[in-house]
């Protein structure tokens, strides 16, 4: 990896953020306090989606590195 903000990196931040908080599904409100991000980086971004396990939707956070 080449990121570079000091200790531990942007990616893991991002992550532990997404992971602190129960999800609410936006499409039909199912909460997941167990949720888990697949997380997929492609340079200057990165990508956390995850799949509402009630309906199916997909969801997808994106930022900026
Ligand atoms: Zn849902």
């Amino acid at each position: 990896m080449s990121l570079s903000h000091g200790g531990r990196s942007a990616f893991e931040r991002l992550r532990a953020r997404l992971d602190e908080r129960a999800y609410t599904c936006e499409a039909c409100g199912f909460v997941d306090d167990a949720c888990e991000w697949e997380a997929a980086t492609s340079g200057a971004t990165v990508e956390y989606r995850r799949e509402c396990p009630s309906c199916g939707t997909e969801h997808v956070r994106r930022y900026r590195l």
